[in-house]
Order: C-alpha cells, then structure tokens, then sequence
C-alpha cells in the first residue's frame, strides 16, 4: 500500500529540511541487513531517505501527524516506493496504526524525531513562529480541532499561567497570562506577531540568548498538540514493537521531552517497578531495554552551523532485550 498525493515540485524545493544528526542514528540503528524499520515522525523523510539508502533491502513505515508531511514525504521517497509505506497519524495510535496496516512484524528499528519540521515553522500559515505573521494556529494536523487563538479565549489566567510555565519553563508566566487575557478582552489575539507583541512587552529588557517569545510559542505547541503525553504513550508502544535486539532512537529538543524519554529507557531497563521498601519483587517485571548512550549524543558544531535546528537536540539509543 503506498498513498500518492498531487503535488507540485515548485512546492517541495521551496523547503530545504536536513535531518538531524541523521549520521549518528544511521550508526546506532540501521544495519545493512535487510530490516524492518519504523519512522514514527516522518517529516519530509529525511531520515528515512538515509534509513532506505544505507540498508538497500530493508523496508520502512512512516508516519506523521501532519497530512501536510505525508504529502512531501511521498514525492520525497519515490525512488524508494517498493520499500514504503507511509499512514497519515499520531505515533501514540501505533498499536491502532499497525492494525491498520495488518503489520504483525516487529522492528529491527524505530526512529523519533520530536517537535516540528522545518517547513512547518518556516510557513508562516501553520502560526508556530513568532518570526513571520501569521495566523496563531499552531495545529501539527490542521484537520482537526480549532487553531490555538481559540483556546486563548477559552483559558483562565491560572490555567494560562500554568501552561506557559510548566510547558514553557518561562519564569514571566504570571505576567504574560495575564496580559494575554487581558488583551484578549478588548480585542481577540489571532496573530503570531501580536501574541509576540503582547510577550515582549510583559518581560523585562534583559538578555537571554533566545528569543522573548521562544518559551510562551514552545509551551502553547505542546499544550495545542499534546505532546508530552502523546511522547510518553507512543514511546511505551513503540519499545513493545521492537524485536530483541532491535533499537530505538529518539530526538528530542528541549528538557522536557528528553526527560520523559530517559525515565521511560531508565524504567524499562530496570524492569521491577516494585517501591524500594519491599523486601523481593512482586511485579514480576523484568529488564526489556539495555540504554545505549548513557548520556545523551548531541550534534557537532558543524552540525549546529549548518542546521539551527539541530541546536538543541539529544539523541537517546536503547536496545530491545
Ligand atoms: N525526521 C524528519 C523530520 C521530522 S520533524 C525528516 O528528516 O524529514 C518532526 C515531525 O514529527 C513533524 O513532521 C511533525 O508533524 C511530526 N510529529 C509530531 N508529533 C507527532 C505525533 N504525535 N505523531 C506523529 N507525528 C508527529
């Protein structure tokens, strides 16, 4: 089964996408045997360009949220379209998706790529960059539910705070939720450059090497997409779905998300998840991950000139038992 989309080619040479530390996860995870892979978050198919590439007679499956994604990554891995397919949605379905696709295989390998792509925060109507106008949408899937504005009308200050501090780990939250509803009352926020307006003027002129806006944007995303709860059920389905000795890699892009995955490793290499005061084990689990980066691998500073978005990844390898 192999989706194909009209699209034109002016629109994929518009975006220039380039994995990230793509080399180090072809070295951690593929093998030039012929595997089975998983792509959960697909993107334009950077990855799994280089996954299909490197291991000629392996085959993948790659998913992505964005129907938008789906549609590029179908011109971009043509050359590989016997070896492919490619479904339209949220790695925390897996276990729906492979039974959609009557996959009962495991996995020789499973890649995650978190966040947004490139073209996603380089069109200015998707509304995740504070850098170009546009709507304040923010939805990885554009077909469902209502643009993020929405929610700000909908939100009290307290719940408003709340998000931007614990998904933002922005310190001015108070301030910021408060002047956002406010600005709401009098007249509705419904662009990225005024909400940018709105969080500059609510911080203090000092300098933080990211942008005002960064930390509130960040928080509204994950909050808009659920995304750490999305990351937390898709990685436990994804390690069910790997074959002893498969692997797993994740990218993840700010302290949260790296959090949850090296608890979910930590947790699975451990096994027992009895409390420490019991004498002997009564769960009866035992240890289904071997960690293999210890501390996670971050990109070189080539890799950082060349690609800004790769600043501030981490990849995490674990190995199925
Ligand atoms: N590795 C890709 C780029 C991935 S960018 C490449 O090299 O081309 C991250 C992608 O993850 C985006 O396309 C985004 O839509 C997708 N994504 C984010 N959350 C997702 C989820 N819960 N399920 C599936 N895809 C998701």
């Amino acid at each position: 089964m192999y989706t194909t989309y009209e699209i034109s080619n002016t629109e994929i040479n518009k975006f220039k996408h380039i994995p990230v530390m793509a080399e180090a996860v072809i070295e951690y995870v593929v093998t030039p045997e012929a595997g089975l892979y998983l792509d959960c978050t697909v993107g334009l198919g950077g990855h799994a360009s280089m996954i299909l590439e490197s291991s000629p007679h392996s085959r993948l499956i790659g998913i992505d949220i964005d129907p938008q994604a789906i549609k590029l990554a179908t011109e971009n891995l043509k050359p590989y379209k016997d070896r492919v397919i490619l479904f339209n949605g949220n790695f925390a379905d897996l276990d729906y998706i492979m039974d959609q696709l009557a996959i009962d295989e495991n996995f020789d390998g499973i890649v995650m790529d978190l966040g947004v792509s490139s073209i996603q925060l380089d069109s200015p109507e998707r509304g995740f960059s504070f850098r170009a106008n546009g709507p304040l949408d923010m939805r990885m899937d554009q077909s469902k539910g209502d643009p993020v504005y929405y929610d700000l009308e909908r939100l009290s200050i307290k719940e408003l705070e709340t998000i931007i501090r614990e998904f933002g780990e922005e310190r001015f939250a108070r301030r910021i939720a408060t002047n956002i509803i406010n600005t709401n009352k009098v007249s509705p926020i419904k662009t990225t450059t005024q909400l940018a307006e709105i969080i500059e003027r609510s911080k203090p002129r000092y300098s933080e090497n990211i942008h005002s806006a960064t930390r509130t944007f960040q928080a509204l995303r994950i909050y808009k997409n659920q995304e750490l709860s999305n990351l937390s059920i898709g990685l436990e389905k994804a390690i069910s779905l790997l074959r002893p000795g498969g692997r797993i890699s994740v990218i993840s892009f700010h302290s949260l998300e790296d959090r949850i995955v090296k608890h979910a490793f930590q947790k699975h290499e451990r096994g027992c998840e009895c409390p420490p005061e019991f004498p002997k084990c009564v769960c009866g689990k035992r240890s289904s991950l071997k960690i293999i980066t210890r501390h996670p691998l971050i990109p070189k500073g080539e890799e950082v000139s060349a690609n800004p978005r790769s600043r501030s990844a981490k990849l995490r390898v674990a190995e199925k038992i």
